[in-house]
């Protein structure tokens, strides 16, 4: 293989590739050019084999247990959740307990129970055994009846005395996620489980059984490694890409295509007003199947730092008064990317619907035929809402929340808003974009009625670490926040609800 293998680069990589996808390939590759390096002229660096994986506290293993019989010793509450998980694994299970608890009993339709205590004889053509004994002699003759008919034994919260131990699950069957700390910490083990069942789509299960259905029919196929591969490969990245999209016939047809697809997509994101950890799921999700990410100038970098590593990142702020991208810069860049084939995330701050000209950006996209979706996101009036610690619908004070812009097109108030409403002290409120014209907006207000006694608040970049909250009055404010020169995003927030928890 040395002999014919050119120092280009080109094969290199393709060698990598094969390498890294083929773990056998990659184990025997090393030998042949060492094996023959003293006749062989000097050849370009192969890519390195992988680390050898580090050791092991125990070797994860799925194991196969329907039609199987699993033995369990103990009729308690722990007893009966494992007799659960190993009944829904499929395996006959003999429930070997004197006094059986409650939840025990009610598992009675999908377990045979025998209302003695355990004897050796019983791990005969058992697959699997499970004793809860706090006892060590009793834990110890479990074990040694289980070494005696080649059983592998647990012992429930006696990790001395187990050959194997349960994980925490994650359940998409037939995927199936297991998590292990080798019995040294399960409360966080449960917390990773919870971690990944949020961040998991349910969606996989119905990929995963697509695939369970589809795989003898590939097979069957007998196409070349290469073709094989390449349909499991678009499979992964459409699963990926779309987990809740229910994979059918047309699908399982595209898979075999191997031309690459040419029907990008385009999701709105909702950005979140700052802190990643308000970012929603769904959120989360599509930035980590991006194949490119379109950012604003109001998302946080953390939340830009989410999408898939492989993923482009272009910033396309045009904030303030700076030079900037236009709308329709922005819309027919989304456009062209998902004409290419890609995957395009445009990453809004807060909610996408708020203040964020999302309709033109939908409008193109459809117009281009590109299926477009769009991810909510919290708004930044809700941040503030929670750095106010007040709520916007306080009972008898407020009568409805109004979110309104103080930045018309020409950056001056705009010219059609409804006074009369704004100048209700029973409404609360949200002013974007509202600094720059407070000062006439707050004259205009107090001018229409509204008492200049108002409680009006300023929250400025809510939910990111460095927060400001100043609360005032409608009077007041403008001079407040011309003394105070905020330099990042800031809302204003007005009406009487605001009084509530100052
Ligand atoms: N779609 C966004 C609003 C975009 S308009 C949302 O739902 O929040 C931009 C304006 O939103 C800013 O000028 C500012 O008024 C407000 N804003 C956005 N993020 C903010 C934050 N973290 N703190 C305070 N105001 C914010």
């Amino acid at each position: 293989m040395a002999k014919t293998l050119p120092p280009t680069t080109g094969r290199l990589a393709t060698t990598g590739r094969l390498a890294t996808s083929d773990g056998l390939r990659l184990a025997r590759k090393p030998a042949s050019p060492y094996a023959s390096a003293m006749t062989q002229p000097p050849r370009q660096p192969d890519p390195a084999a992988p680390a050898p994986i580090g050791a092991l506290a125990s070797l994860p293993v799925f194991f196969k247990l329907a039609g199987k019989r699993a033995l369990l010793a103990g009729g308690s509450d722990a007893a009966a959740w494992k007799a659960e998980l190993l009944a829904a694994a499929g395996a006959q299970v003999d429930v070997y307990a004197a006094t059986p608890g409650a939840t025990m009993l009610a598992l009675a339709a999908r377990i045979r129970l025998h209302s003695r205590p355990w004897h050796a004889a019983d791990f005969a053509g058992a697959t699997l055994a499970i004793g809860e004994m706090q006892d060590d002699a009793q834990a110890q003759a479990f074990r040694e009846a289980g070494r005696l008919h080649g059983v592998p034994v647990n012992i429930i919260d006696r990790p001395a005395f187990c050959d194997f131990q349960f994980g925490a699950i994650v359940e998409r069957s037939p995927l199936v996620i297991g998590i292990s700390t080798d019995g040294a910490a399960p409360v966080f083990g449960q917390a990773i489980r919870a971690q990944i069942e949020a961040l998991l789509p349910q969606g996989f299960r119905a990929w995963a059984q697509a695939a369970r259905d589809w795989r003898p029919g590939v097979q069957a196929l007998d196409l070349a490694f290469r073709a094989r591969r390449g349909f499991w490969e678009r499979f992964a990245a459409a699963a990926l890409a779309r987990p809740e999209h229910p994979p059918g016939e047309a699908d399982r047809l595209a898979f075999f295509d191997a031309a690459p697809q040419t029907q990008g997509s385009a999701v709105l994101v909702g950005a979140g007003p700052g802190d990643p950890e308000l970012l929603t799921l769904k959120a989360v999700r599509a930035l980590q199947s991006a194949d490119v990410v379109l950012y604003d100038d109001l998302v946080s970098p953390r939340v830009v730092e989410m999408a898939r590593r492989e993923a482009a990142r272009i910033n396309v702020g045009k904030r303030g008064y700076k030079p900037s991208c236009t709308q329709e810069d922005i819309s027919a860049l989304i456009v062209a990317l998902a004409h290419e084939g890609k995957r395009v995330v445009r990453l809004k701050g807060g909610d996408p619907m708020i203040f964020g000209r999302a309709n033109e950006e939908i409008a193109a996209l459809r117009t281009a035929g590109i299926p477009v979706e769009i991810v909510p996101g919290v708004t930044s009036a809700g941040a503030a809402a929670a750095a106010l610690q007040s709520s916007l619908t306080e009972r008898d004070v407020a009568r409805r929340v109004q979110f309104i812009t103080a930045h018309g097109r020409d950056g001056h108030l705009p010219r059609d808003l409804d006074w009369a409403a704004l100048a209700d002290p029973r409404a609360t409120s949200v002013v974007y974009m509202g600094v720059k014209t407070l000062a006439e907006l707050s004259a205009r207000l107090i001018a229409q009625g509204l008492p200049g006694d108002t409680p009006a608040c300023m929250v400025e970049r809510a939910s990111w670490a460095d927060e400001r909250v100043v609360r005032s009055t409608i009077a007041q404010l403008p001079g407040v926040l011309a003394a105070l020169q905020p330099h990042g995003p800031c809302l204003i927030l007005i009406g009487l609800a605001l009084a509530t928890n100052s």
